[in-house]
């Protein structure tokens, strides 16, 4: 009997899936559907020895994934209808804090956390509304961001505002990439024979950028807020700034919300100190070459990052571990021996060769003497799986 479990991603254009066999937790195909409602909307699927494009002429929602199960079963690797579709959900709000198997009523309340989320939860219960149409047998999962983080207490979580902001509206921090940093901060304790007592810092390094305090695997505090726009400094994102800027920006640019809320979302961060890009890589070669602005986004980043993570470390009982993940944190030599050096009130200590080959067998990239330094690859898409799997 088959083990296949597929896992969804939609966005507001795309659909990212991953094809996994629980029966070996392998990843037996993966892809993306992109520039979905226009004129070039295209899939590609990867499998082992094979990449392959096709123009979608049809791309709503219904027909993408119609078209995404098809090709996943000519290909070979789908004898029977998947055993569960776990769907990767940006915003559960307060009603979600573990996966939960999607019922009317969770769709309703993923609904309901739509104001939290304007982008990116209709975009998720689209795909999960497509599949219920087009196979409503299979079982579905929703995995959300938020979860993990619903553990902080409400001194981590609440802002100083009024507080009928919060009872009225639920303004409050809530925090993202949960499922990256459970994995992460589990994983490293796992491998430093830490899993029943630590204290623990997750760095999870990517477009976007996040950061969490994990005592005894819970989410204690954590960088991102309301939106995944608080915090660390991020590709196009601008991380924390001062709440004055908006009006300060609308007087002296006459720009509106709309426009502000787009400069910080899209044209800050990395791209926007430095004028070159979002992408680490781009900056890391440009800075090399003498690119001065690329430079500071670098020095930003990092000088940034180690003040977040010494704030963090406020909350735990002991500082055992910190874990780099995510596309930067997982490959950039650079970025992990800049961050390192501004913690050394902690004792923090880089092996410059172990930072060099991204760690020894346990991903260690810390010296003999100092507390724990880990990389970590985050497995987001099989942590959904193997959450759908548990559920069904
Ligand atoms: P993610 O969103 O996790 O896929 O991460 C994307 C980010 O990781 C981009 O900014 C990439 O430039 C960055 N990245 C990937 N590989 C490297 C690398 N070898 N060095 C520096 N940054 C990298």
């Amino acid at each position: 009997m088959s083990q296949n479990i597929l896992v969804i991603n939609s966005g507001s254009s795309s659909i990212k899936f991953s094809l996994f066999d629980m029966t070996t937790e392998a990843e037996r195909a993966s892809g993306l559907a992109e520039r979905l409602g226009s004129d070039e909307a295209v899939l590609t699927v990867k499998t082992a020895n094979q990449k392959n494009t096709v123009e979608l002429t049809e791309s709503d929602y219904r027909s993408t994934l119609q078209v995404i199960i098809s090709a996943l079963t000519e290909a070979g690797l789908l004898e029977t209808l998947p055993i569960a579709i776990g769907h990767r959900v940006v915003h559960g709000g307060e009603a979600f804090s573990d996966p939960v198997v999607i019922t009317r009523d969770v769709m309703d309340k993923i609904r309901d956390c739509i104001p939290l989320a304007p982008l990116h939860n209709p975009a998720n219960l689209a795909g999960i509304e497509a599949i219920e149409e087009l196979y409503p047998a299979i079982p579905q999962v929703a995995v959300f961001d938020t979860a993990f983080h619903q553990t902080l207490a409400p001194e981590a979580y609440l802002y100083g505002v009024p507080y009928s902001l919060y009872t009225e509206l639920k303004v409050r921090r809530y925090g993202f990439h949960g499922v990256s940093h459970k994995y992460v901060a589990a994983e490293a304790a796992r491998r430093l024979g830490i899993n029943d007592n630590h204290g623990i810092i997750s760095a999870h390094l990517g477009n976007g950028c996040s950061a969490a305090a994990i005592v005894n695997g819970k989410s204690v505090d954590t960088t991102m807020g309301l939106t995944p726009l608080e915090g660390l400094v991020m590709g196009t994102r601008s991380g924390d700034v001062d709440p004055g800027l908006h009006q300060f920006l609308s007087q002296q640019k006459g720009w509106d919300i709309e426009k502000v809320t787009a400069v910080l979302n899209k044209e800050s961060g990395m791209l926007g100190l430095s004028g070159l890009s979002n992408d680490m890589r781009t900056i890391e070669q440009a800075a090399g070459e003498g690119h001065a602005q690329a430079q500071l986004a670098l020095d930003v980043f990092c000088f940034r990052l180690a003040r977040q993570i010494g704030g963090l470390a406020t909350s735990l009982p002991r500082f055992d571990a910190l874990v780099f993940t995510g596309g930067i944190g997982e490959n950039s030599r650079l970025i992990r021996a800049k961050v390192v050096a501004n913690l050394k009130i902690f004792g923090f200590e880089l092996d410059s060769e172990l930072n060099a080959n991204n760690g020894d067998e346990l991903g260690r990239i810390s010296a003999a003497n100092g507390p724990n330094i880990v990389v970590v690859n985050t497995k987001e898409e099989l942590m959904i799986a193997k959450e759908s799997l548990a559920l069904v």
